[in-house]
C-alpha cells in the first residue's frame, strides 16, 4: 500500500456506492461485496495481463496494482535515463542581437528630462523653491530650444535626431497678439511669456491692437 495513503481512511467501493470502507479493509470487503454481483465482466489490468479483475473493481484495482510501480518506474527511468516522450528539437536560431549584453547603458529617466525638452513640474516643495524650480526650468528650457533641435514628435524624440542630426529648428519670429492657433510655438516661448504671481502662474492674454 502506498505510503502517502492513510490506511483509515474511508473509501467508497466499487460495487456499491452506499459502502464507505476503510481504505486498509477494502480488499477483503470485495472478495464478499463481489458475490453480490456475480454478472460482472471479467477484465485486464493494464499494468499485468495476468490480472483479471470484476469490471467495477478496475479503476481500483489499477490504483493499487503491485505492478503499477515496476511499470511505471521501468516506463520514466529507464536504465537511469528519464524518456522523453515529447522531445522538443533544438532549433539553432541566429541572433542579430543579444538581449543579455549589460554593456548597454540603463535609461535614467531624471537625466533624459533634465536634458531634452520636456516640461517638469515640482509639486511638493515649499513656495520659494517650487518658484525657483521653475525659474530655472524657464532658463533650462530656453537653453535647450537654442542649442536642440525640437523634437517634431514627442513619441520618437530619438528618431527625431537621427534623421536631423545637429538641426535647428527654425521657428518664425511670431509677433505678439497675432498668433495663428495652428502656428507651431517652442515650448521656451511660452516659459517666456508665464507671468509668475503671488500663488499662480499665468499666460497673460494678448492686449487688444498690440
Ligand atoms: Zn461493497
Ligand atoms: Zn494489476
Amino acid at each position: 500500500m502506498d505510503l502517502l495513503t492513510d490506511p483509515e481512511e474511508k473509501i467508497m467501493c466499487p460495487y456499491n456506492p452506499a459502502h464507505h470502507i476503510m481504505r486498509k479493509r477494502m480488499n477483503t470487503h470485495l472478495s464478499k461485496c463481489k458475490r453480490n454481483y456475480p454478472e460482472s465482466k471479467l477484465v485486464e489490468c493494464d499494468f499485468n495481463v495476468n490480472h483479471k479483475v470484476p469490471e467495477p473493481e478496475l479503476q481500483y484495482h489499477h490504483e493499487n496494482c503491485p505492478d503499477r510501480r515496476k511499470i511505471e518506474h521501468t516506463v520514466y527511468h529507464e536504465e537511469g535515463v528519464p524518456i522523453n516522450k515529447f522531445p522538443v528539437h533544438n532549433i539553432e536560431v541566429q541572433a542579430d542581437e543579444s538581449w543579455d549584453s549589460y554593456d548597454v547603458p540603463s535609461y535614467d529617466p531624471v537625466k533624459y528630462c533634465e536634458t531634452n525638452v520636456v516640461i517638469r513640474r515640482m509639486d511638493v516643495a515649499s513656495a520659494a523653491v517650487r518658484k525657483n524650480f521653475r525659474m530655472e526650468e524657464r532658463h533650462r528650457l530656453n537653453e535647450l530650444s537654442i542649442n536642440k533641435p525640437i523634437p517634431s514628435s514627442s513619441i520618437q524624440p530619438q528618431q527625431s535626431n537621427r534623421n536631423h542630426p545637429g538641426a535647428r529648428r527654425n521657428l518664425p519670429e511670431i509677433p505678439r497678439g497675432t498668433v495663428a492657433e495652428d502656428t507651431p510655438e517652442s515650448v521656451a516661448e511660452i516659459m517666456n511669456r508665464i507671468v509668475i504671481g503671488k500663488d499662480k502662474a499665468f499666460i497673460p492674454k494678448p492686449r487688444a491692437g498690440q
